[in-house]
């Protein structure tokens, strides 16, 4: 299980991206993009983000996680669709030299930080 590893790794990069200056800032979520060939279980690592974060600085944050479809190409005619299960040929012109161009990947993409100076 590589999910708590991972969810260190995001409260790292999430507390680090706290300005200097905000010293009262208060990370809200830390939303991420996950493909569906990832091979992360996204309730699995949504479980040890929760579990992790109450030791850190940015306790309270949520992760929100979206899911991104499988996207296959045919190098041969270009044809691009949204596969559900993992696809061997082009499903216009058959061909076997497809590639998938998305549905592996692990991005964040945007951390929303609270200054809350202004509240207290
Ligand atoms: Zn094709």
């Amino acid at each position: 299980m590589h999910e708590m590893g991972l969810a260190l790794e995001i409260i790292d990069i999430a507390v680090a991206s706290i300005p200097a200056e905000m010293e009262a800032a208060r990370v809200e979520s830390v939303n991420l993009r996950v493909g569906k060939l990832s091979a992360i279980v996204p309730e699995s690592l949504k479980f040890c983000f929760d579990v992790a974060v109450k030791e850190t600085r940015i306790n309270g944050a949520e992760l929100n996680i979206e899911q991104v479809p499988v996207v296959a190409m045919c190098k041969v005619c270009g044809f691009q669709w949204t596969i559900e299960e993992p696809a061997f040929s082009c499903k216009k012109c058959k061909s076997g030299d497809i590639e998938l161009i998305s549905g592996k990947e692990l991005d964040i993409v945007s951390i929303e930080v609270i200054d809350k100076d202004d509240a207290e």
